[in-house]
C-alpha cells in the first residue's frame, strides 16, 4: 500500500515536471516568434537604412532559429511519445522529432518498438496519463 502511493506520487511529480518543461517551451517559442514578427514589421516599415533592415532581419531569424532549436530540444526530451499503432511510449531523438510533420505536439514518426510509422501523441508520463 505504502510502495502504491509512493509510486502514485513519483508518477505525479513526473507530469508536473513535464507540464512545467512544456510550459517552458511555449513562452521561449512564443516571445521569439513574437519579438521576429515586431522585428520583420519594423524592417519592412519603420527603417529606411538598409543597414539597419538587414540587421534587424538577421537579428530576427537568428533568434527564431535558436528559441526554436531549445524548443524542439525541450520538446523531444519531455514526457513521452505515444505509437499510435502499438501503444508503446518512448523518448525519440532530436533528429526524428525535428523532420517529423507536427500538429500541434502530435508528430508523425516512426515507432522504435513496431517500426511502424504513425501519428504519436505527447504524453507525460511513461505509462498512465
Ligand atoms: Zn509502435
Amino acid at each position: 500500500m505504502i510502495d502504491l502511493f509512493g509510486k502514485k506520487a513519483k508518477i505525479n511529480e513526473q507530469r508536473e515536471t513535464n507540464k512545467k518543461f512544456l510550459m517552458y517551451e511555449f513562452v521561449i517559442v512564443y516571445i521569439a516568434l513574437f519579438s521576429f514578427l515586431v522585428l520583420i514589421f519594423a524592417a519592412a516599415y519603420a527603417v529606411q537604412s538598409i543597414v539597419w533592415q538587414t540587421a534587424m532581419i538577421t537579428i530576427a531569424v537568428a533568434e527564431l532559429i535558436v528559441a526554436c532549436a531549445f524548443g524542439i530540444k525541450i520538446e523531444a526530451e519531455t514526457g513521452f511519445y505515444e505509437c499510435g499503432k502499438c501503444g508503446h511510449r518512448h523518448v525519440p531523438t532530436y533528429s526524428s522529432v525535428l523532420w517529423a510533420p507536427h500538429m500541434g505536439r502530435t508528430r508523425y514518426m516512426r515507432c522504435p518498438n513496431c517500426e511502424e510509422k504513425s501519428w504519436q501523441k505527447k504524453r507525460l508520463t511513461e505509462k498512465e496519463d
